[in-house]
């Protein structure tokens, strides 16, 4: 039986006291290997990009003032010092009078202050007929000018991908720290269940909590572990958890949380350590069920096994945790308004979640209609829907054409 049903706010504050919100740790890692991780700290470049004034073309570097004038038919005739080369210090300077051939990339020469693009030029051995004047600084990206040595580059919470890796890079940082990746237990439960691409045999059907939990894992920033199916017994539980428990930084457990005779998963819960189960029963729709345990620390969630309820429930109580623990900044779900097409009405006494389905009626007009659960037990259900609302435990119903809001998956 269950202890007491906690209301939806009850739950959520005893699951937030147990456990709290922040990362689990940091760690260092190559930069070949940071797509996708959190940033756990501040970066401050200690460097200035470019390094060095450098040329963004190919042609010739000058003193602006020897090209003023230079025209289609006035142009300025430089003698050409010599060549600087890219990836080395220039061997030649640039004095009055005078050009050295640049390609882009290269440190601009001392005396130089502008680079006159090579197609504005023609060159003979020794001199290079300038075509057209270039404004001091012209063609030329100063030091500092991508990113100031002491300027705050990147923030810790940041989402590390292609782009900010670059950034990364641009500095020289081969190591970077981010916030670890929680890890994740998945354990399907029942005697029922067969693996995808196992045979069916009759009475049996395939396990579907263990894919979309470790799916919904991954996309809340936590790294799955799959530990596959356990029968609904006491001690294979009890193995099964322990191992669980032993190999990740949480366990989310599907099934065997109602109460039914093979409803075992609170009792064996509680063999495991202390303090055990936290909550056990919460006053909501689907999801009633939903039993949260604390073990050493750990965090055990035990779903229920239909599969619709389970992945609500992780939606709401999981998805959270996970974010917080693995350092990513609280996300609120995307939501739209829209019009009830019906009047709906809750569980009694019941927090209640409606997947809906939304039409559009007008540009601006969206109506939310509920996905028929008539079969509970359709994962169809979870596909057909774009989201779902609210229902509060205390108001009688919302009434058709009231105004909700719907929040997407
Ligand atoms: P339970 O919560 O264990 O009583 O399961 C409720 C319903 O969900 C039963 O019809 C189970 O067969 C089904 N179910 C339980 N676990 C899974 C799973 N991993 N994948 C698909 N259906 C499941
Ligand atoms: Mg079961």
């Amino acid at each position: 039986m269950f202890r007491k049903l906690l209301s939806f706010d009850e739950a959520k504050q005893t699951i937030a006291k147990q456990f709290p919100a922040e990362p689990l740790g940091v760690e260092e890692t190559p930069l070949l290997q940071s797509d996708g991780r959190i940033l756990a700290e501040d970066v401050i470049a200690d460097m200035d990009i470019p390094p060095f004034d450098r040329s963004t073309v190919d042609g010739y570097a000058v003193r602006a003032e020897n090209t003023f004038g230079a025209e289609e038919n006035k142009p300025a005739r430089l003698i050409v010092s010599g060549t600087v080369s890219i990836g080395k210090l220039p061997r030649t300077t640039v004095k009055n009078g005078e050009a050295a051939e640049i390609v882009t990339g290269a440190p601009i020469p001392e005396g130089a202050d502008a680079v006159v693009m090579m197609e504005y030029t023609t060159r003979k051995t020794e001199t290079v007929t300038v075509f057209s004047a270039a404004g001091k600084g012209e063609n030329i990206m100063k030091a500092g000018a991508d990113i100031k040595k002491g300027e705050k580059i990147l923030s810790q919470g940041q989402l590390l991908r292609s782009r900010e890796i670059g950034v990364l890079a641009a500095i020289g940082k081969a190591n970077t720290k981010v916030n670890t990746i929680p890890c994740v237990a998945v354990l399907s439960t029942g005697p029922e269940l067969t693996e995808p691409g196992k045979k069916l045999y009759p009475g049996k059907i395939y396990d579907i909590n263990a894919y979309t939990l470790t799916a919904a894992i991954m996309e809340s920033g936590g790294k799955p572990n799959y530990l596959g199916l356990c029968p609904d017994n006491i001690e294979r539980l009890h193995a099964a958890l322990t191992h669980a428990l032993d190999s990740s930084d949480m366990v989310v457990t599907s099934g065997a949380v109602s109460v039914g005779p093979k409803d075992v998963m609170p009792k064996t819960l509680d063999t495991l350590g202390k303090p055990g189960v936290i909550l056990s029963g919460i006053a909501i729709k689907p999801g009633k069920p939903v039993t949260v345990a604390s073990i050493s620390g750990k965090p055990v969630f035990s779903l229920p096994g239909h599969p619709a309820s389970a992945l609500l429930t992780f939606q709401l109580f999981i998805h959270p945790l996970i974010q917080n623990m693995s350092g990513r900044k609280p996300q609120k779900s995307a939501a739209v308004k829209a019009y009830a097409s019906m009047r709906m009405f809750p569980a009694k006494g019941r927090r209640t979640f409606v997947m809906v389905k939304l039409k559009r009626e007008s540009p601006e007009r969206f109506v939310a209609e509920p996905v028929p659960t008539a079969q509970s037990g359709a994962i169809t259900m979870l596909a057909k829907a774009d989201g779902f609302l609210e229902i509060p435990e205390d108001l009688q119903f919302i009434d058709a054409g009231e105004l909700v809001i719907v929040k997407l998956f």
